[in-house]
């Protein structure tokens, strides 16, 4: 081996295009050398499922084969990354690890912080390139619109740089083959993930799809064509944010002013792009703030009392709680890992304020059917359908209304509860006891009604109040709601008016 050697460490960027690692490598005139580990923490872990092992290993497929088109290869390794870094290191003396920053979980993080560890025993050069806007330990949060700003709209994707790999190490990555997981067989139901199919996804929804995404995405019959589809890219990495973006920008410039479609492509690309920020404006949350994968970000809200009934939770998670849309919702997640924002909030609003099921209860489970599961919008938005999060409206969605409203002829239940498929729309959206279909597991307003009088009662101390304003300051959006912030001590804005039984999502 003559030239030095970068080993770049592919986690959640399963990609050649906008990959700071891959350019630095190039950059530096260094060898690649890709790896990617199935890590068996990870893959145990209480939020991981074979949905996502499955992503990955499309995922890492579709690299080899693009890393393959440039005559290169990855090595694919089955351990801990420390252990497997260690192996290789014996047989290819690298002197660098390029990895991106990942914007995980604590097992990730504690991870990532044991790699960098061992490289620095080591003297490898170790290296992380951020891919999103979010910035590693926290922000102030008056500074994120500037980050977006330098690292999202001002630099321009990286296109594939011409990197090297010798022939040495295409032949020892090229030996390495996958592990034999029961997780890596298709499943025709569960989205395509790879670099090729997150640009095909794309292109489809800016020219073809995209129109729809104004009023589509609420329901769940239009959302899966309607919605972009590209959470699961984004997700594992196979495009990013900054691509997406500019795309969009693209896009919109190249509307036809005397299309007569033209208005509405751009209001449905203007609230699609708001949505890329909110990603980040979550995950920021998360970074500065690591501990709410296991608290509340609100310390008023830690100790609700709920009850987190087994068999509620059993009913709730397997689709039988007699609340057909619920049901269906949670049988579709099952089978495909996608629902759109809206019914995902109801599912989570219904656990927690109707069965009382504790959001951290229920996570893990939510956590392993989204087959775009990332930690930094999950967590957040688990809190915010919770009502744990102290200053934005508590919503309560109503299975009933949400039925009438997006699925009033019932095509979307019947397809994932088939024991109602024989009985007419109106009699299952009038909420009629079924025959062959169970009776609700617990009536609806009584219970909504009680745990929101409960979120209320502590929105309503003094101590809750003072929090907010500290909590706010350290995660709150800095469009909105600007009136917890301290500018204006003497003349604290009105709370926010509770909002019960469906307000608008902000979806
Ligand atoms: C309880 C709950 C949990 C969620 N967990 C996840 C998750 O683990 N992973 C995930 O990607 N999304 C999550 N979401 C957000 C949202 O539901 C999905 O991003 C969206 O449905 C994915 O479909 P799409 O790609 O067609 O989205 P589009 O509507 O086309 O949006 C484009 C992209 O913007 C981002 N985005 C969209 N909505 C939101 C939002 N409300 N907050 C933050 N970012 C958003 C996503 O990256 C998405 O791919 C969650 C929402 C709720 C209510």
């Amino acid at each position: 081996m003559t030239r030095p050697v970068a080993v770049w460490w592919v986690k959640r960027d399963t990609r050649l295009a906008d990959n700071a690692c891959l350019a630095e490598a190039a950059q530096l005139g260094l060898d690649v050398l890709p790896m990617f580990c199935f890590e068996p923490s990870l893959l145990a872990a209480g939020d991981s499922s074979a949905m996502h092992a499955h992503a990955q290993w499309q995922a890492v497929s579709g690299l080899r084969t693009g890393l393959r088109n440039y005559g290169a290869d990855i090595v694919i390794a089955h351990g801990g990354a420390v252990e497997k870094l260690a192996k290789l290191l014996a047989v290819v003396p690298f002197t660098h690890l390029f990895a991106h920053e990942e914007i995980g979980n604590d097992l990730t993080f504690r991870r990532d912080r044991a790699v960098a560890t061992w490289c620095r025993d080591r003297g490898v050069d170790y290296r992380e390139f951020p891919q999103s806007s979010v910035r590693r330990s926290g922000v102030n949060r008056d500074h994120l619109q500037r980050m977006w700003q330098s690292r999202i709209v001002e630099v321009s994707p990286l296109p594939v740089p011409a990197f090297r790999q010798s022939d040495e190490l295409r032949q020892l990555a090229a030996s390495t083959t996958f592990p034999k997981l029961p997780a890596f067989t298709s499943n025709r139901l569960w989205q395509p993930v790879s670099e090729a199919d997150a640009h095909a996804t794309m292109a489809d929804f800016l020219t073809r799809r995209g129109r729809w995404y104004r009023g589509g995405i609420s329901s769940p019959n239009t959302a899966f064509t309607a919605g972009s589809r590209l959470s699961v890219h984004l997700t594992w990495g196979t495009l990013t944010a900054r691509q997406v973006w500019h795309a969009v920008r693209d896009r919109t410039a190249d509307l036809d002013p005397n299309d007569p479609q033209s208005s509405r492509w751009k209001q449905s690309l203007e609230a699609f792009v708001s949505r890329l920020h909110w990603r980040d404006h979550f995950t920021q949350r998360l970074e500065s703030e690591p501990e709410l994968e296991f608290r509340s970000i609100h310390p008023c809200y830690r100790n609700v009392p709920y009850e987190n009934d087994e068999q509620l939770h059993t009913a709730w998670r397997e689709g039988r709680t007699g609340y057909p849309l619920v049901d269906a919702v949670m049988r579709c997640l099952a089978a495909t890992g996608f629902v759109n924002f809206r019914m995902r909030a109801m599912v989570v609003s219904f656990a927690c304020h109707v069965l009382h099921l504790d959001w951290r209860l229920i996570h893990p489970h939510l956590a392993r059917v989204f087959r775009d599961y990332d930690p930094g919008i999950h967590l957040n938005q688990l809190q915010m359908q919770a009502g744990v999060v102290g200053w934005n409206a508590i919503r309560v969605y109503n299975p009933a209304k949400q039925l009438a409203d997006w699925d009033a002829d019932c095509r979307f239940v019947k397809q994932w509860v088939p024991e109602l498929r024989a009985v007419p729309a109106e009699r299952i959206v009038a909420g009629e006891n079924l025959p062959d279909y169970p009776s609700s597991v617990v009536p609806f307003a009584e219970r909504a009604k009680r745990m929101t009088d409960q979120l209320y009662a502590i929105r309503r101390t003094a101590e809750a109040k003072a929090a907010t304003a500290a909590v706010y300051l350290m995660h709150g959006s800095r469009k909105k709601e600007q009136s917890f912030r301290p500018k204006k001590p003497k003349r604290p804005a009105p709370p926010p008016i509770p909002t019960l039984f469906d307000a608008l999502p902000s979806d």
